[in-house]
């Protein structure tokens, strides 16, 4: 494992360390880096993480979550920027403009569609998550995880693998995922933070976008309109998740979820079950990545535009028109 060896080696030899990962962060990202740098403070390092977003609620649950920060202290000092979980530099948001990005860049990922940037990259697409290079990386070292990294650790697998149900579950997932709860955590407990501590207005606004719901030709469509957040009257709500609903509808082979952003541009969420179908490919049409099974993209344009160029492509695609 000659390239995490070469991270290890960095880690070892610098002491400040930025760690960056994509906006709208997610139980992967956040897990990660929260895991990172408790190890990183472990070894008597000095990490400070810095992300555009707010930690969503749900993974407030999580130690040192606040150490997550949206600025840089003027004057702080780094020699090493790790960008975690995020397949292009483009994805950290507009952090990326307060990051001196002539240092050592460290990218550690698991999207197969990573652009490798940086100087030391470790990405394997074979990860169900971040989190599992993060486990890999820390025991490599020979440092014990502990309860508290475990916790972030699971946070991230347990979200990238949707519960342990999307085809990058491996026994390498489940493993990992034994040993974290072997350091003490409560599986259920973490389950129950994450899943169920949906605010009334969150359940409300679920029902507005099902209600959305159309299908054609084996493609599922939602929409998340400005309006429906606004009927809600509650600046921060958490989205992550809606487009997977689609799924669940059998016959169901591709998934869109559309949803209107403040600055006017939509962004897409796309899902497949895999066999054949990439939605990653697709994403990459309109600048955007992801999995084989779970994409995004934003475009600049209406719903309705956005809708009409997206289904075009994959009727395209599939030799079809929908
Ligand atoms: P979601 O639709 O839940 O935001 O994202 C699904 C997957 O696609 C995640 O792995 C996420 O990192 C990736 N993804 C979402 N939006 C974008 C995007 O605009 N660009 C890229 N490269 N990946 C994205
Ligand atoms: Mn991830």
């Amino acid at each position: 494992m000659k390239r995490l060896k070469e991270i290890i080696n960095i880690l070892e030899d610098n002491n400040d360390f930025l760690i960056l990962s994509h906006k709208d962060p997610d139980g992967d990202s956040i897990g990660s880096q929260l895991a990172l740098y408790s190890f990183l403070k472990e070894l008597g390092k000095s990490p400070y993480i810095l992300n555009q977003d707010e930690v969503p609620r749900k993974y407030r649950f999580l130690k040192n979550y606040n150490r997550i920060k949206h600025n840089l202290p003027g004057g702080f000092r780094y020699s090493v920027v790790i960008f975690l979980d995020s397949p292009t530099i483009e994805r950290v948001g507009d952090v990326r403009k307060l990051v001196d990005l002539n240092k050592l860049i460290v990218n550690i990922d698991h999207h197969p569609s990573n652009s490798y940037f940086g100087n030391c990259l470790f990405v394997d697409p074979n990860s169900s998550s971040t989190a599992e290079i993060i486990y890999r990386l820390i025991l490599e070292m020979g440092i014990k995880i502990g309860k508290e990294r475990a916790a972030s650790l699971y946070a991230g697998i347990l979200t990238d693998t949707g519960r342990f149900r999307y085809p990058n579950t491996t026994p390498r997932s489940f493993f990992i995922s034994a040993e974290l709860i072997k350091e003490g955590i409560d599986p259920s407990f973490i389950a129950e933070e994450v899943y169920s501590k949906k605010s009334p207005q969150e359940l409300k606004l679920l029902g507005m976008v099902l209600s959305t719901f159309t299908i054609s030709d084996g493609v599922g469509i939602i929409d998340l309109t400005k309006e429906m957040l606004q009927s809600i009257e509650k600046k921060s709500l958490d989205t992550e998740g809606l487009a997977d609903y689609v799924l669940t509808v059998e016959g169901i082979k591709i998934g869109l979820l559309f949803k209107e952003q403040n600055d006017g541009k939509v962004k897409v969420s796309l899902r497949s079950k895999g066999n054949g179908v990439n939605v990653s490919d697709l994403a990459a049409n309109f600048g955007g990545g992801g999995h084989e099974t779970a994409a995004g993209c934003v475009l600049e344009c209406s719903i309705k535009e956005a809708k009409n160029r997206i289904l075009s492509l994959i009727g395209k695609r599939l030799g079809r028109k929908l």
